[in-house]
């Protein structure tokens, strides 16, 4: 086995095979719950086949709202995971209902299952990038299917004459009763079914936890009339659909994107993760991996003899490398790595799935990225300076390898940047590869550890 492999879990596609599925290793009455809602969902979306023919004109719908979610989540996919890192273990709302409900409006019920299936489908692909475990998609898929089959059901009972759509056929105050109810309809069962399978599986945390914020209805409310909105507009003037697709994007960009951006708390110098979110982001990352059996690494970086920067050039220009050395590793990392400032010249980087073969590397590459800046400041006289020939120590653990949890990990990945620095600095050092100890010429001198006496003392 290399070194970057970790025994026993499942890797790879195969992960994502049903006989593999974490969901197995549930509790046997959340299993069976769970497969008694996907075989119930199946049964039904199967019996609709038949219940209205499906005219060009539906298929014209269908192929507009997979385009309209696809596009809306697209443009928000960078915001949904921020959102999506921030909910674990509650319901998680997203925009898709805006055009799921308007799916039920215009759509007939194979149309309607089918938009849902590739609108998750999508979501799982593109926004959690197959790292969510893929029986919770499934489960989330098969609720809303329901909800939709649900509302539909409401909506036909009410109303079951040859028009081409329920957007087109109902009216009146009778046509808006049918609507909120089916509206209710759809969420009851859709948000009754996962909130279910959440306090079944998490029977240790509060009902309150898994019930979500309460503005996560507003939110939804909000979608689902805009679902009516776009429906309408769809049957009565198609050529402003595009209009409405706009407006559900800007909304869902504009408004949300602040508040999450504020949320993550950046670090004002350096615009990084400031040091208490991204240790978060650490925790929820152990999460998922121990959720999902894979690896996470962090690498901790420090600049070598940065106190010269300031020394030679003015803090100034120390603060103006420290933000060219963030925008330099961001640039290097993937996407999805988060990098936070842990200290003054310190800096922090969460890597998702990375086992110990492919840190050391990611670690090199931000080394190497370091080591190639050369930034413009201005030093004492207000004159313009390149500065060069910066260079960085680097530690690197990787979870499960070195720490099972955050302060271990950290700790694993402190000490092997301390033995980066030993070692001469401008170098990386993965957990393990040295003593482990800071030595005793790195301490400073006048403090001293001393070992902690368990009752005397006070
Ligand atoms: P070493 O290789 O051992 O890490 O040496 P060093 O000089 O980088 O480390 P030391 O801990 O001795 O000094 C860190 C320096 O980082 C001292 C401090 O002035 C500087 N520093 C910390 N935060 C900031 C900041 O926000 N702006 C600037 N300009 N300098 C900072
Ligand atoms: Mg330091
Ligand atoms: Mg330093």
């Amino acid at each position: 086995m290399g070194e970057g492999e970790l025994p026993g879990p499942t890797r790879g596609r195969a992960r994502y095979a049903p006989a593999n599925w974490q969901l197995w290793s549930r509790a046997r009455p959340v299993v069976v719950f769970v497969l008694i809602v996907e075989a119930v969902t199946l049964v039904t979306a199967a019996s609709t086949v038949t219940v209205v023919p499906v005219t060009r004109t539906h298929w014209l719908w269908f192929v507009l709202l997979v385009v309209a979610s696809v596009a809306c989540l697209e443009a928000a996919k960078g915001m949904e995971r921020m959102r999506e890192d921030t909910v674990e273990g509650t319901p998680y709302v997203n925009l898709l209902s805006v055009w799921m409900f308007a799916g039920v409006l215009l759509l007939p019920p194979p149309l309607l299952c089918a938009l849902v299936t590739l609108g998750y489908l999508h979501s799982w692909v593109r926004v959690y990038r197959f790292e969510a475990p893929a029986h919770r998609k499934v489960f989330t898929a098969a609720s809303v299917m329901l909800g939709c089959l649900a509302a539909y059901w409401v909506l036909h009972s009410v109303y079951s004459g040859v028009a081409e759509t329920f957007a087109a056929a109902l009216d009146g105050p009778a046509g808006l009763l049918a609507v909120v109810a089916a509206a209710v309809v759809y969420r009851a069962v859709n948000y009754g079914l996962v909130v279910a399978v959440i306090l079944a599986t998490n029977l240790d945390r509060p009902v309150r936890t898994a019930l979500g914020p309460a503005t996560d209805q507003l939110m939804l409310a909000g979608a689902v009339g805009l679902g009516c909105g776009v429906a309408v507009v769809m049957t009565a003037r198609p050529w402003w659909t595009p209009l409405l697709i706009v407006t559900v994007l800007a909304l869902h960009t504009g408004l949300l994107m602040p508040q999450f951006r504020d949320a993550s708390r950046n670090d004002a110098k350096t615009g990084l993760l400031d040091a208490m979110f991204w240790a978060k982001l650490v925790t929820d990352e152990l999460a998922r991996a121990r959720r999902m059996d894979c690896t996470v690494g962090v690498l901790l970086l420090d600049l070598d003899h940065f106190k010269r920067v300031n020394d030679g050039y003015g803090h100034l220009a120390g603060d103006m490398v420290l933000r060219a050395v963030a925008d330099a590793i961001k640039r290097t990392v993937r996407g999805r790595d988060r990098v936070g400032r842990y200290g003054g010249e310190e800096f922090a980087i969460v890597l998702p799935g990375l086992g110990v073969d492919d840190v050391r590397q990611a670690a090199e590459r931000v080394r190497a990225t370091v080591a190639e800046l050369s930034v413009t400041v201005f030093d004492f006289d207000g004159e313009e300076k390149d500065v060069t020939g910066l260079t960085a120590s680097v530690g690197a653990a990787v979870y499960p390898v070195h720490g099972g949890d955050r302060t271990s990990l950290l700790l694993a990945a402190d000490a092997a940047l301390y033995g980066a620095k030993t070692a001469g600095r401008d170098c990386t050092r993965v957990s393990g590869e040295h003593s482990g100890k800071m030595p005793a010429t790195r301490r400073p001198p006048g403090i001293q550890l001393v070992p902690r006496q368990a009752d005397g003392g006070r």
